[in-house]
């Protein structure tokens, strides 16, 4: 349930940690990838229109930023302007290391103890739980051995390269000083609370990651400003963080202006296909209130997080999506914080330093889209804080709900429309969006141009059903 890192709960004890060589150079041009240039859209004949992008989280500025690049006009349409989604208030850990999807074996058996522990990282709104069955369990029996290892496996390309693929995106830009080079620290208050995360760690290592050990006092040493009752770390290097994500998003948005792109405020009511696209037409985006035949564009991006359910569907997605949701508290002007991203591994919580603030963020709460904020999360995040930092001082502090969009798998959809191949998805994207979204956006970019992926992207099929297909005989 954390949040740029590591989902699991312990599990029952199996295993693994990160690493990862990175891969993927981040540039747009030349690379032609392993398996075959593909169709794409081809700019529509009569007008060249652009691909409109309908959501302007981190996803599909992503997504706009690296078709400018490969040659594109882009249009991106948000109702409430760039970052207004969970792309605002996430904790800013370009998490490399977080392949690890939030169910892991045990789950099930778990779950009950968090939802009754006040101070556990899972919340639900009972009233929501039947709305929420359909998803929770497929979602739950994702959470087999055999599949997490494959939903890791298929993660981890995404990932294990971020920093670079951030950098690439950011390039000289505004944006890029944003990026902090970092460390990532995952704490526990001993080693019996590590060990119990074997399964996980052990997925973290198969993708190649390693890690220092740190014990004992030596944790304090490291990072002063964890209270006594942590005396076990893992320090994993080549991380990095972003100083104020919502800002981020904000001045890779003006890349997009700059580049030539618009940017538009409008609600999208619907995608239009004109046609069967076989003579060039393209597709409508119908806005609420706007123009009645609807923005005109040659494709058309759904990148609009946890709220992609009703069009993705209308577009052929088999993969429930629903919010989990998260909240955080920014501490202004902060002291006592610690000095890089630290992962507290129990309460699934993230503490991030912000250039003088320190955000908090993590948990899990099902409520659905649209129950306000609550709060019981909020003093849960208030009484770890104090517990976890206990010199944290500040001069305020805020406090945010954001929808991070979980498919029942914990892969997003990129690619194509199973219907209407002028569709592309670029969402569901859970506790990682952040991370993954340099990559996801160079990869959609790449297969809306007709340019070859460079990676296998059938994990990420829109149509791929909810449950994650296993080899014959693997069992739980
Ligand atoms: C507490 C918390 C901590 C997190 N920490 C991390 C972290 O440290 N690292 C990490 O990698 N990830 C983290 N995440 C996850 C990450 O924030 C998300 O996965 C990511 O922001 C999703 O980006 P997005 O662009 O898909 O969606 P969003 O950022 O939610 O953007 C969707 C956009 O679509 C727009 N929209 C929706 N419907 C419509 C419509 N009909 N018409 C027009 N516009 C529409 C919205 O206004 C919004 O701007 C965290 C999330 C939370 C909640």
């Amino acid at each position: 349930m954390g949040d740029g890192g590591d989902g699991d709960h312990g599990g029952d004890g199996d295993g693994g940690d990160d690493g990862g060589d990175g891969g993927g150079d981040g540039h747009e041009s030349g690379e032609s990838g392993g398996d075959g240039d593909t169709p794409g859209v081809a700019p529509s004949a009569s007008m060249n229109a652009p691909v409109g992008i309908i959501g302007a989280g981190i996803v599909g500025i992503a997504c706009a930023l690296h078709l400018l690049r490969l040659g594109r006009r882009v249009i991106v349409i948000d109702r409430a302007g760039p970052a207004a989604g969970a792309s605002q208030g996430n904790a800013g850990v370009l998490a490399c290391c977080a392949m690890v999807p939030v169910p892991t074996p045990g789950v099930a058996r778990h779950a009950p103890r968090m939802l009754f522990d006040r101070d556990g990282p899972l919340f639900l709104r009972w009233p929501y739980l039947p709305r929420l069955l359909p998803w929770l369990m497929p979602y739950t029996a994702n959470a087999r051995r055999a599949r997490v290892q494959r939903i890791a496996a298929a993660l981890a390309p995404l990932l294990v390269d971020s920093v670079s693929q951030h950098r690439a995106l950011a390039g000289d830009g505004p944006a890029a000083r944003r990026i902090r080079d970092s460390d990532y620290l995952f704490v526990y208050p001993n080693r019996a609370a590590f060990a119990a995360e074997k399964f996980a760690w052990d997925l973290r290592a198969a993708a190649g990651f390693a890690w220092e050990v740190i014990e004992g006092e030596a944790v304090r040493e490291v990072e002063p400003a964890l209270g006594a009752a942590h005396r076990f770390a893992v320090r994993l290097g080549g991380h990095a963080c972003i100083a104020s994500p919502g800002d981020y998003v904000a001045e890779l948005a003006g890349e997009v202006t700059r580049g030539g792109g618009e940017l538009l405020r409008a609600e999208v009511a619907d995608i239009r296909p004109r046609g069967d696209g076989g003579d060039g037409g393209g597709v409508a985006i119908l806005t609420r209130g706007g123009p009645a035949g609807g923005i005109e564009v040659a494709a058309a991006v759904i990148a609009t997080g946890a709220w992609s359910g009703p069009l993705g569907r209308r577009f052929g997605a088999n993969v429930p999506l629903e919010s989990e949701r998260g909240y955080h508290l920014h501490f202004r002007a902060a002291t006592g914080a610690p000095r890089r991203p630290v992962m507290f591994a129990q309460r699934k919580a993230v503490a991030t330093p912000m250039d003088g603030d320190l955000r908090l963020a993590g948990l899990v709460e099902f409520a659905g889209l649209r129950a306000p904020r609550r709060a019981a999360p909020l003093a849960m995040l208030r009484r770890a804080a104090h517990a976890l930092l206990p010199g944290l001082r500040a001069e305020s502090c805020d406090e945010w709900l954001g929808h991070r969009p979980a498919t029942t798998d914990s892969l997003p959809l990129l690619g194509p429309s199973p219907r209407d191949a002028r569709v592309f998805f670029a969402c569901g994207h859970q506790h990682i969006g952040l991370t993954a979204a340099a990559k996801s956006g160079r990869l959609v970019a790449r297969m809306i141009c007709g340019r070859a992926p460079g990676l296998d992207m059938s994990p990420y099929r829109p149509d791929r059903g909810p449950i994650v297909q296993e080899a014959t005989g693997a069992t739980n």
